[in-house]
């Protein structure tokens, strides 16, 4: 005799990273209680005949800009998660570059204080700088899950952590086992080049690619490994977009490096013949490169060197977006609700599996950020974060029908087959038949409580910042510092050079 449960979705094909089988799902909660055959399911208050569809664990997107708390004209909470809640993505990554910071465990509690309005689940990637390397613990015992490292410069114009405090901010986090989302690009050659550009007078929307070349993208790819491989500190490149820096990747992940890649629509789907006619509205960085980087990258995701898809969800008003000289365009542009119908009109070409879009929309964040098995999987026991999706559902990319407030898309009149019908998270349906459940604002949660990152394993522990700021067991305790070196990092009087201990 079985008890009654919330939710049975039957009829349609249930796709993990590795099958796709009819079976049903039942839902009891926030979670996935059975998954089987439709005759041995428990009787349901609601039935869901999903014949024809797909069923996908929700995608999680790695990176989200919501603008919120600072930039209410751009994006909130409630707009941009209404825009995941459309796109068929469960869970969002949300980055710091929000006013103020989410850098400050007061900007932390603001950030957590607007997400409060999210359809969809989130987890929160606080700032890493110079500014912040102090208290990387204390954000992350506030609520943060993971960190964002603004190596290249972007909107915010936050500036880069140094190579110092990078090592140091590693060292603290390989101990903790949390990841570091990096924005790999060189700032030092961009800024360079960028100021030559101007001083040519050039203001075309190519003159962005020209400043932010792919070798600025290998030379901080480089170096965050470097860093992170001394370390034991798991990395995340964010928003790869050159096929020239792929080897490092290939490299490092042989040497058991634990980085993770994401790559977004943009950097497959589009090139530079693109932003001759698009201008400013792509604008974006990395910027988008010439054609021969989108093969490549597509390679690179079937072959698991780039792990994942995420959007880079970065809204601008339609002003910001469109004016005349490029460098006044603001960088960036909505993507988290055209993400699947996109990717699955890829899939409807052949060019990937539903399959493989499983593993890049849902397994593989799950796994990178510490929410496995409890997302990014449809099994007895996990959340019931599902979208089921219509593969023959034709239409048109319309940014006037967008839940984001940015409307304005690159996307804009592109034709896409292969569309997220419904949207469960947690057991609740935040997209209905196409249609947007507005009530279901605020049931979104942070994934923090359920976040377990692997077991950390940190390397060279005994040349960290901490290890040689210690006292050595041996040493005189009576030793004195020499004048005006008692501030220092090195406050242990007994670590100085022997000429310290010497005299007066
Ligand atoms: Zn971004």
């Amino acid at each position: 005799m079985n008890a009654v449960v919330d939710l049975v979705i039957r009829g349609a094909q249930v796709v993990s990273g590795s099958a796709i089988y009819n079976a049903a799902v039942a839902v009891n909660g926030e979670r996935i209680v059975a998954v089987g055959e439709e005759a041995l399911m428990p009787p349901a208050r609601q039935t869901v005949d999903a014949t024809g569809l797909y069923l996908l664990p929700g995608a999680i997107d790695s990176h989200v800009h919501f603008r919120d708390p600072g930039y209410p004209r751009k994006e909130t909470w409630k707009t941009g998660s209404a825009a995941a809640a459309c796109g068929g993505v469960t869970t969002v990554f949300e980055m710091p570059n929000t006013n103020p910071p989410t850098g400050t465990i007061e900007a932390l509690r603001m950030k957590l204080d607007a997400a409060r309005s999210s359809y969809v689940d989130y987890g929160i990637h606080a700032l890493f700088d110079d500014s912040t390397v102090d208290r990387l613990e204390e954000l992350l015992d506030a609520g943060a899950t993971s960190f964002k490292a603004f190596v290249g410069n972007t909107f915010g114009n936050l500036p880069a952590p140094t190579d110092g405090a990078l090592l140091e901010g590693f060292e603290t986090l390989a101990a903790r086992g949390v990841r570091t989302v990096v924005h790999a690009e060189n700032s030092s050659i961009m800024a360079r080049r960028e100021m030559r550009l101007k001083a040519f007078g050039r203001t075309d929307p190519l003159a962005h690619l020209a400043a932010r070349p792919a070798v600025a993208e290998i030379e901080a790819i480089g170096r965050v490994i470097t860093l992170a491989e001394w370390t034991g500190a798991r990395i995340h490149i964010a928003h790869h977009s050159s096929a020239d820096s792929l080897f490092l990747i290939r490299d490092a992940k042989r040497r058991g490096v634990d980085i993770t890649v994401e790559t977004c629509p943009q950097y497959m789907l589009i090139n530079t013949d693109h932003m001759k006619k698009l201008g400013g509205l792509l604008r974006v960085n990395p910027p988008i490169r010439e054609p021969r980087h989108n093969e490549p990258l597509w390679h690179a995701l079937k072959e698991g060197l780039i792990d994942m898809i995420a959007t880079d969800h970065a809204p601008h008003t339609p002003e910001e977006k469109t004016r005349e000289d490029i460098w006044a365009c603001d960088c960036g542009f909505p993507g988290v609700e055209t993400q699947m119908p996109l990717m699955l009109t890829e899939v409807n070409r052949g060019r990937a599996t539903l399959m493989d879009y499983v593993r890049w929309s849902a397994e593989a964040p799950a796994r990178a950020w510490g929410i496995w098995p409890l997302k990014g999987r449809i099994a007895p026991g996990a959340h019931a974060d599902i979208v089921l999706i219509d593969m023959n559902r034709r239409g048109r990319v319309n940014q006037g029908r967008l839940q984001s407030i940015s409307r304005i898309s690159p996307w804009h009149g592109r034709t896409v087959v292969g569309m997220p019908l419904h949207t469960i998270v947690r057991g609740r349906f935040v997209m209905r038949d196409g249609e947007l459940v507005s009530d279901a604002a605020g049931w979104g949660a942070s994934v923090k409580p359920i976040q377990q990152m692997p077991p950390a394993i940190p390397r060279n522990t005994d040349t960290t910042t901490r290890a040689i700021a210690t006292r050595p067991a041996d040493a005189p305790a009576s030793s004195r510092p020499v004048d005006g070196v008692q501030d220092t990092l090195w406050a242990d009087e007994s670590y100085l050079h022997p000429l310290a201990k010497s005299g007066h």
